[in-house]
């Protein structure tokens, strides 16, 4: 069961030199409150201000629709004064800081984003037999948790041959039409221990 709903709290009081026109005695307060709407009791954002008069002798109180004309724009004119704090905007604060983090989750884990969602086309940089030599797999297809790649004819290219031009450039004519099948996961742990995974182009 999720329990929400809309709550109220004072904002702010303040005291005047207006004499309440129904005791005429007691100088009345200016008084406002917020309303936020809000689940769990966490306030999610606010709903609005409203202001109205109180009397702290016969404690009348006068909302801004009880109020006459002059009054009413009166307590209209000083709402901006009663702050509605940052507390009343709790849920949306917290859902932009998750935003934010998957944002940032994203933005560092490239890579990893790109193996969960490969799409074709993707050019992958794997490390080669021999030191400092590279091969390419370009995505062909993908079956369900299964990447289908071609790889590349040249299996010696070195690191200043692969760059985002060469690879969606020159080189891109160069992949055979033999396939390798290989599950997201194994491309998982090719990014892990040996590190076979250098990169992942994605024009
Ligand atoms: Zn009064």
């Amino acid at each position: 069961m999720i329990i929400f709903g809309t709550r109220t709290k004072l904002l702010s009081a303040v005291g005047t030199q207006h004499t309440c026109s129904h005791c005429n005695t007691g100088k009345l307060n200016l008084v406002y409150t917020g309303s936020y709407f809000h689940i769990f009791w966490i306030p999610i954002f606010p709903l609005g201000k409203k202001g109205m008069t109180q009397c702290p002798h016969c404690k009348q109180t006068l909302t801004e629709r009880e109020l006459g004309p002059q009054s009413r724009s009166y307590v209209n004119s000083q709402k901006s004064s009663a702050k509605t704090p940052l507390t009343h905007f709790s849920g949306l604060i917290i859902i932009g800081v998750l935003i934010f983090s998957i944002f940032l989750i994203n933005a560092f884990d490239k890579t990893g984003g790109y193996i969960r969602n490969p799409k074709i086309g993707d050019v992958y940089q794997v490390k080669g037999n021999a030191e400092n030599q590279f091969v390419l797999w370009k995505v062909t297809a993908v079956e369900g948790d299964t990447v289908v790649f071609a790889t590349h004819s040249q299996y010696n290219l070195v690191q200043a041959d692969i760059n985002e031009q060469t690879v969606f450039g020159k080189l891109d004519e160069k992949f055979t039409d033999s396939r390798l099948k290989m599950a997201k996961r194994n491309i998982k742990s090719m990014t892990q221990n040996d590190k076979n995974l250098v990169a992942i182009f994605r024009k």
